[in-house]
């Protein structure tokens, strides 16, 4: 494993880290995903992603009794949580990024992870209904009093973390220091273009999720949608809507088996090719990774090996097919 600086913080992240979405609490049992924190952390993965929306907080529940259980040092990892969702209720005041929801959320999650402090802490998308400056002061006071130690958005615009900034350094407050955005080889734009001024200033840096796009990348949808796989899941159907029934997926579904010519011609596998295409993106500090199989999260570890094999000369064969296709 090898270790990354978290944009302009002081924080260290591994290059892979490992989220819990749609797994943990919901797709896989406890036993598995035990195993799986295990394999990562074993591996040098210090960094744990989670939400509060991910199955209702079971995602927390879960990690939680296996970070208890571990006996890990609390200072070789770090763990997140993202408030914007919710969990069950659906009362005003039970979402959003209000003073109210961003406070408790925390607290929620700091009793579900079973730790005293989120390492990172993200708004998991804005608001439009709250000013920006009442959830910067939410978010700077969690920090003073001890329960968070850095805090972040994810899918928010450049302009509205630049806004916060601005807020942040109008009002005295600590900055949000990361950005936890999608990133793939079919969804660039944001990463490569939009964010690129903030990288430098104020030194955003970038947890990104879903680097197999949730397993299209793997080519294990291009013949249909295969029991016991994430586009398979009840209720998930609106994931499927999204990657496999929207304009444009043939050209997608020829473009991977491309890519996977191109994998196997360098001799890596296509999920590996896919992820270390992430790991050359210099403002990526950390790729997030998901898996409901052990074995996967195993041959997934095998990207940090893939990243030499991407020449320039393959950056720029990559380039050719997923560019014209990339959001
Ligand atoms: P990926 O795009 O890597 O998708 C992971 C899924 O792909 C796995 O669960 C598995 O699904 C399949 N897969 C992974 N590796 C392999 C393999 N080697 N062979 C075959 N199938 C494989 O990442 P995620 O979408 O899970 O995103 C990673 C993390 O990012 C999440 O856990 C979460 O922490 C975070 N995230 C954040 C979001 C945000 O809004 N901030 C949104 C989404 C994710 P299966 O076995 O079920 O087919």
């Amino acid at each position: 494993m090898h270790y990354r600086q978290l944009g302009k913080s002081g924080l260290k992240v591994s290059a892979l880290s490992f989220g819990a979405w749609v797994t943990f609490g919901k797709q896989i049992g406890d036993p598995v995903a035990r195993q799986l924190l295990h394999t990562a952390y074993d591996a040098g993965i210090n960094f744990f992603d989670n939400a509060e929306a991910y199955a209702d907080g079971q995602a927390e529940v879960v990690m939680g009794a296996i970070l208890k259980k571990s006996g890990w040092r609390r200072s070789s990892y770090l763990v997140s949580s993202k408030v914007f969702f919710g969990t069950v209720g659906d009362r005003p005041n039970e979402d959003g990024l209000s003073r109210k929801h961003v406070v408790e959320a925390c607290h929620d999650a700091l009793r579900r992870l079973q730790v005293d402090y989120l390492d990172l802490y993200y708004c998991h998308r804005p608001d439009p209904t709250v000013p920006i400056g009442e959830t910067c002061r939410a978010m700077h006071d969690l920090i003073v009093q001890g329960k968070v130690l850095y805090w972040g958005t994810s899918e928010w615009s450049a302009a509205q973390i630049e806004a916060a900034h601005a807020v942040c350094d109008r009002l005295g407050l600590h900055h949000p220091v990361v950005e936890q955005p999608q990133y793939n080889l079919f969804h660039r734009q944001r990463v490569e273009k939009e964010y690129a001024p903030l990288y430098r200033s104020p030194g955003l840096g970038t947890t990104i999720w879903s680097p197999l796009a949730s397993g299209l990348l793997t080519g294990k949808y291009n013949k249909g949608v295969p029991e016991g796989t994430r586009l398979s899941t009840p209720g998930l159907e609106w994931l499927q809507d999204e990657l496999l029934k929207k304009p444009g997926v043939e050209g997608k579904l020829a473009a991977i088996s491309r890519i996977a010519a191109i994998a196997k011609g360098v001799g890596t596998t296509l999920p590996c090719l896919a992820i270390a295409w992430c790991l050359k993106n210099p403002n990526v500090s950390t790729v997030i990774l998901g898996a409901s199989k052990v074995e996967q999260l195993s041959e997934n570890l095998g990207a940090l090996d893939a990243v030499e094999k991407l020449t320039p000369q393959v950056m720029r064969e990559l380039d050719t097919i997923s560019g014209p296709l990339a959001d």
